[in-house]
């Protein structure tokens, strides 16, 4: 099963990707966190990718298709898979389909988690990420038990360099200049599912749980938590 999440800057899909990842047993794939990794290896797509970030542009087509592709053929992702920042333009969901449907697979839901825009403002100007882990935090509405340290491992919080003001607004700029495209392709070919992404964290987990419905017993098989059926 291949699961898109898409959305806004802090409409909450890496804390959604993460939580429904968990429940259905998939593999969660974040376009961004595989570059900031890259860039922490100082890879030479790390090198590229860094200033793109830093000004909240989107890192171009060519270098996110190959690496997302290349994640893509890890044996991890055999049973299925939900992609989270990916893919943020028209151009990468045409390379996306193309790569699937030489696998005989494609995408089975789009989920898009709607968000006004000041509420986006609010939510990234607090958020906190683990070093370690990259389990995301906010300081008012998610806040970890003790203050700067993450629940689930005990890595260092941090604050991302691009959720400065300025960048976040150019950040929310790019989205709706390129990535807006991407939803409406996705409601054309009816695998879009609109999920409100204003509720609280619980309940618009459960809402993307619902739109995915019952997952096909192949993609459940061997998972521990019985609740993930
Ligand atoms: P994110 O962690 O998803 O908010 O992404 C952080 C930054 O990484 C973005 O602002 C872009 O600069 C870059 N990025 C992540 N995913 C993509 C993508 N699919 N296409 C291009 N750039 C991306």
């Amino acid at each position: 099963m291949i699961i898109i999440l898409l959305g806004a800057p802090g409409a909450g899909k890496g804390t959604q990707a993460d939580l429904i990842g968990e429940r259905l047993g998939l593999v969660t794939i974040a376009s961004g966190n595989l570059l900031r990794e890259n860039i922490g290896n100082g890879t030479p797509l790390g090198l590229r990718a860094d200033a793109y970030m830093q000004r909240g542009e989107l890192v171009p087509d060519g270098l996110v298709i190959d690496m997302v592709t290349a994640r893509l053929k890890a044996p991890d992702v055999a049973r299925g898979v939900i992609l989270d920042g990916f893919p943020r333009t028209l151009g990468q969901a045409q390379a996306l389909d193309a790569n699937l449907a030489a696998q005989h697979k494609q995408v089975d839901r789009a989920l898009y988690l709607k968000v006004t825009d000041e509420a986006l403002l609010d939510r990234l100007s607090g958020r906190w990420i683990c070093r370690n882990c990259q389990a995301s935090y906010h300081e008012k509405f998610n806040p970890p038990r003790v203050g700067g340290v993450c629940d689930l491992c005990g890595g260092e919080l941090y604050q991302r360099n691009d959720d400065r003001r300025d960048v976040m607004e150019n950040r929310l700029r790019v989205y709706f200049d390129q990535t807006m495209p991407v939803i409406e392709y996705y409601q054309a070919n009816g695998t879009l599912v609109e999920i409100d992404g204003a509720q609280d964290i619980e309940k618009v987990g459960e809402d993307l749980l619902a739109a995915v419905g019952p997952v096909p017993a192949v993609v459940v098989e061997g998972v521990t938590d019985s609740s993930a059926a």
